[in-house]
């Protein structure tokens, strides 16, 4: 008699890895350049600039245009008091902590909240890692960790990593073959986002070896 239930089973037989996907380049928003007499993207450098004012703190990230260099300063803190600035912020901020710095740059609500147009930019960089596998697979599951937000498209990102097709990866989905956790309207086709994770079912198809594969990294040719 058979004690483990569908589930357990199911686990028993996935091949769980994780990918985690970091974008290349920050949005970049579009403002008018004085020197360049006409709307530019500028690209944040990663550096921050302070200016302390008794116990009010202003703090920027610097943005050059992207054809002249020219500097913007986007606002972070204005005249804030220090005492209300949390101490590991404060610490980013006075040793110019460039990852801070980044983490920033990747913050489109706030850039939205500067200008309405914002060049984004989907190409990541993935590394993967295997966390767990038995014999004789029949699962394949990828977890997502995004730890920067990421504007590129899950199919797109599976197609490209899997190097199958975006249309049968909506086959699949149709099939039932394919899941998305959470699950959510047209999951698909919304940008990749931290903690979720894809289900597929690869047990029947023909090139289940070459999804493996695919999904841990290895090279498929
Ligand atoms: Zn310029």
């Amino acid at each position: 008699m058979n004690f483990l239930s569908e589930d357990q089973d199911d686990m028993q037989n996935t091949l769980t890895v994780r990918w985690t996907v970091i974008p290349v380049h920050a949005p970049q928003p579009v403002l008018a350049c004085s020197t360049c007499a006409s709307p530019r993207p500028f690209r944040s450098s990663d550096r921050l600039r302070l200016n302390a004012n008794g116990k009010k703190l202003d703090a920027w990230l610097i943005y050059k245009c992207t054809q002249c260099d020219k500097t913007w300063n986007r606002p972070l803190f204005e005249r804030r008091n220090i005492r209300e600035i949390d101490p590991a912020t404060l610490q980013a901020l006075q040793s110019s902590d460039a990852q801070w710095a980044r983490r920033h740059a990747f913050d489109l609500d706030a850039l939205r909240r500067k200008t309405s147009r914002i060049e984004v930019f989907p190409e990541c960089v993935v590394e993967k890692t295997m966390l767990g596998a038995c014999a004789g697979e029949g699962n394949l599951e990828i977890v997502f960790s995004v730890p920067l937000p990421s504007q590129l498209r899950l199919d797109r990102l599976l197609a490209s990593e899997l190097a199958i097709s975006r249309s049968r990866l909506q086959t699949l989905d149709v099939a039932g073959a394919l899941h998305v956790q959470p699950t959510s309207k047209d999951a698909l086709r919304r940008p990749v986002s931290h903690g979720s994770a894809v289900h597929i079912a690869v047990e029947t198809l023909p090139d289940r070896d070459a999804l493996m594969l695919a999904a841990c990294g290895a090279n498929t040719g």
